[in-house]
């Protein structure tokens, strides 16, 4: 009953790729693939300046588009920012907040995250929220202790209200762009860590929260981990700028949703 809460979701981070034309034939042949699937189940997240491109080439299509990041503020004199309203003024429906690119490369911290999440959802976007721990964490063994501080300081700073409206993902940073993918046991293990930390805060949202896998996900790895019992489907990077990898991954994640 719990699985049917929860059908899978696909989302393709396109990072800082793309240009009018290129965007052009990849959003044609994804448009193409996505006749006839479900609404809300797949987005891709694009580069602000692209935002106007998706909002009129995908509109009225079961693909929905959003960002990769926002501002905390609303407007001002923040030089270089992009608030939630003007990403929601593209008719975007999602943004990720606290990938670990951002974390790691402009230093944001678990509290800043916390306070995007808040921005994007008053501004009526669903904030797709990343944790994920570094090799040297899980080597270590601090895996589950690095994942719960980022999640504890956005169920802290966010609150049920806007976690009830946003996606998890689970990104372990040695599993982006690398090619190594965790095993579908590896995402299993954390992911339902990762809703039992939900359940014990806001038990509420623990069934009804999706929770993506992120980190090499392809067409040829996407069903296992998307049969797994905690794993929503996918934040996907790389193999989200080719159109057959993306739909080979959706097609997966909709067989899976079909079979939960
Ligand atoms: C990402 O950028 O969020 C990501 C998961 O990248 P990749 O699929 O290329 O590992």
């Amino acid at each position: 009953m719990t699985r049917r809460m929860r059908s899978k979701f696909v989302a393709g981070n396109w990072k800082m790729n793309g240009s009018l034309t290129a965007n052009h034939q990849l959003l044609t042949a994804l448009l193409s693939g996505a006749e006839g699937m479900p609404a809300d189940s797949a987005a891709v997240l694009v580069p602000f300046p692209y935002l106007a491109q998706c909002s009129v080439t995908l509109d009225g299509s079961p693909l929905a588009w959003g960002a990769q990041d926002v501002s905390t503020h609303e407007s001002g004199a923040f030089t270089g920012e992009v608030s939630a309203a003007m990403i929601a003024d593209f008719a975007a429906s999602y943004v990720i907040v606290g990938h670990s690119e951002r974390r790691a490369l402009h230093g944001e911290s678990d509290e800043l995250v916390a306070q995007k999440a808040v921005a994007a959802h008053n501004a009526g976007l669903i904030p797709i929220v990343c944790v994920g721990e570094t090799l040297d964490d899980r080597e270590a063994g601090r895996t589950e202790a690095v994942v719960a501080r980022q999640l504890d300081a956005v169920l802290d700073g966010a609150g049920d209200e806007v976690l009830s409206s946003s996606i998890l993902a689970y990104e372990p940073v040695w599993a982006i762009g690398t090619g190594r993918t965790a095993s579908p046991q590896q995402a299993q293990d954390v992911h339902a860590f990762v809703r039992g930390r939900l359940r014990e805060r806001f038990p509420a949202l623990a069934d009804g929260t999706r929770i993506l896998y992120g980190g090499s996900v392809k067409a040829a790895n996407a069903a296992d981990l998307f049969a797994m019992a905690d794993v929503d489907g996918g934040l996907v990077g790389g193999a989200s700028l080719v159109p057959h990898e993306f739909m080979g991954i959706c097609e997966a994640a909709f067989s899976a949703s079909r079979a939960d």
